[in-house]
C-alpha cells in the first residue's frame, strides 16, 4: 500500500537524490533535507536510504561522481559543488544555489614572492582541477604547465613539485600554514541542486515540490522574526524601518499609548536596522528564528 501514489517516479517509485557520502557537503545536505521536513531513515554508514514522509530516495556518493550519476539518470537530482560540476563538464541543469559549501578555486603563490604582471607565464601549477584551470589560463592568455594531483595540493610548492597551486580556499588558513598567498580567483563556488535533463512530468512535479520547500527554508534562514514595543507616536517611523512581508502587525499593549510591533527582517540589514529602531524609540526588542517562510 505504501508509495503507491508515487509509482511513476523513478524506478523505485521515488525521486532519487544524490548527495555526498562523507565530507564537507554531507552535514549541510542532510540538514537541508531535514529543514525541508524530509525525515530520513537511519542515515549513517549506508549506500542509500529513503524517506517515509516524502517520496525521496537518497544515494550517498563521492562528490566527483554526482554530476555523472545525475546526467545518466541514475539519480534524478543531486547536491554538488559548482567546482566539481564545472570540472566534470556534465550535462545537467542547475536549478538552485543552496548557499552552503561556499569556497573559491584560487591560484596561490609563495607568500614571499611579489605577484607581478605575467607572473604565471611559464609556471608549473599543481591542481586537482585541470579543466577549470586550463579554461582560466586560456581565457587569460597564459601559457603554463598544469600538474594534476588528486589531493594535498597545498604542499606541492614546498616539496618542489610546482611553483603555483590552484586549489579550493575558504578561510585561507591552509594556504597561510603552507606559506602561500592567494593571488587570483578562478571560480566562486557553492553547493547547487542539479537536475537530470530528461525528467518526466511526474518527476518534475516532485522536483518542484522539493524546490518549493528548499526555497522556503532558504528564505526563512535569511530572515528573522522581530517583536518590539514602541510608543504610539513613534509607530510611523518604525513602520518605515520595518516594512515586513506585507506590512507589520501592530497589537496594543496593556499600557496605554504603547504598541507591540511584529515583523520580518532580513539578516543582511539586521544590525543596522536594530540600531535605527532603537534610535526611533523601540524597546524590548526580541528576535526569533523563522523555521519556514511561505510568501
Ligand atoms: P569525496 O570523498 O566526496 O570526493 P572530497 O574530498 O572530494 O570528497 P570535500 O573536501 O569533502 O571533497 O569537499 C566537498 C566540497 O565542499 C568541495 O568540492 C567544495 O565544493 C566544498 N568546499 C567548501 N569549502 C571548501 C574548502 N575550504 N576546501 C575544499 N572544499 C570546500
Ligand atoms: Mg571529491
Amino acid at each position: 500500500m505504501k508509495n503507491n501514489h508515487y509509482s511513476s517516479i523513478g524506478e523505485g517509485g521515488k525521486l532519487r537524490i544524490a548527495i555526498q557520502k562523507t565530507g564537507r557537503l554531507y552535514d549541510d545536505s542532510i540538514v537541508l533535507l531535514k529543514e525541508c521536513g524530509i525525515e530520513l531513515r537511519n542515515v549513517k554508514d549506508r549506500l542509500k536510504t529513503e524517506s517515509d514522509n516524502f517520496p525521496l530516495e537518497v544515494f550517498f556518493l563521492r562528490d566527483d561522481d554526482i554530476p555523472q550519476y545525475v546526467e545518466d539518470g541514475v539519480a534524478d537530482v543531486g547536491i554538488v559543488g559548482l567546482n566539481v560540476l564545472h570540472e566534470k563538464c556534465r550535462e545537467v541543469d542547475i536549478i538552485e544555489e543552496l548557499g552552503f559549501g561556499k569556497c573559491r578555486l584560487a591560484l596561490a603563490i609563495n607568500k614571499n614572492d611579489e605577484y607581478v604582471a605575467n607572473y604565471l607565464q611559464g609556471k608549473k601549477i599543481a591542481t586537482s582541477y585541470p579543466v577549470l584551470l586550463q579554461k582560466y589560463l586560456h581565457e587569460n592568455k597564459i601559457t603554463a604547465e598544469i600538474h594534476e594531483i588528486s589531493g594535498s595540493v597545498e604542499i606541492a610548492p614546498g616539496i618542489g613539485l610546482a611553483d603555483v597551486i590552484c586549489d579550493l580556499v575558504s578561510s585561507g588558513s591552509t594556504l597561510f600554514m603552507n606559506g602561500l598567498k592567494e593571488v587570483e580567483t578562478v571560480l566562486e563556488s557553492q553547493a547547487v541542486l542539479v537536475r537530470n535533463k530528461q525528467l518526466n512530468e511526474e518527476q518534475l512535479k516532485w522536483v518542484e515540490k522539493l524546490l518549493f520547500r528548499i526555497r522556503s527554508v532558504k528564505k526563512a534562514n535569511r530572515n528573522k522574526y522581530i517583536l518590539l514595543n514602541a510608543p504610539n507616536d513613534q509607530l510611523s517611523k518604525i513602520f518605515q524601518l520595518l516594512p515586513g512581508m506585507r506590512s507589520p502587525t501592530v497589537l496594543p499593549l496593556a499600557e496605554e499609548g504603547w504598541s507591540s510591533v511584529h515583523s520580518v527582517l532580513s539578516e543582511d540589514e539586521f544590525w543596522e536596522k536594530i540600531e535605527q529602531l532603537k534610535a526611533a524609540g523601540a524597546q524590548g526588542i526580541l528576535v526569533v528564528p523563522i523555521e519556514k517562510m511561505i510568501i
